[in-house]
């Protein structure tokens, strides 16, 4: 993984290579390989995932809510705020990880309408097992994350992220209606919302 940090901030370099390692996103791209998408992705400079993480300087705290990760073709770019920490953007890397790894592994999936509570669900998971800790209020200044992750931490973070890399699509289609459930958002596209 390419990690561009133009933000002036600290970031989990490391943690962040080895969470995208555990999602099977440390390596070339499998998608330069698809042959459907290696005429695509053989034009772009990217072999590996890249990560920009832009300057703060670019958003304004009047800008509204924070994107948490935007993502497209190998590419995450994160839009830290002035007060944005670290641990908040370790969350928002974890969503960008996720479009990145539906992307790369299930991109037949990709054209799914109710992603989002899956993209929330998988960061959220992710980032919990790593100790983090989000305010319920979802201010990005108050998210915290341990400075180093302890060994069971890892543990169960190889276990989450090798259930993710083991399952096939019918699986992860299940997984995503399932995320949308709990939301409560309609799933892929029916307009009656599936509520509990
Ligand atoms: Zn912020």
């Amino acid at each position: 993984m390419r990690i561009r940090n133009l933000s002036g901030s600290v970031v989990r370099t490391e943690l962040w290579r080895e969470l995208a390692e555990h999602f099977g996103l440390g390596q070339t791209l499998p998608l330069r390989s698809h042959p459907q998408w290696q005429r695509v992705y053989k034009h772009l400079t990217n072999r590996t995932l890249t990560l920009t993480i832009n300057r703060r300087s670019k958003r304004n705290m009047k800008d509204g809510p924070v994107t948490s990760a935007r993502y497209s073709f190998g590419r995450i770019s994160l839009f830290p705020c002035p007060r944005c920490t670290t641990a908040f953007l370790t969350h928002s890397f974890l969503h960008g990880l996720s479009r990145a790894w539906l992307d790369q592994y299930h991109e037949d999936l990709t054209l799914r309408t109710d992603l989002d509570a899956f993209f929330d669900e998988f960061a959220d998971r992710t980032f919990a097992i790593l100790g983090g800790k989000r305010p319920s209020d979802m201010k990005c200044w108050k998210c915290k994350l341990p400075k180093v992750i302890g060994r069971s931490r890892i543990r169960n973070l190889k276990a989450f992220a090798e259930r993710f890399r083991n399952a096939d699509s019918t699986t992860v289609d299940r997984l995503i209606d399932e995320s949308s459930r709990r939301a409560g958002t309609p799933i892929n596209g029916d307009s009656v919302p599936h509520n509990r």
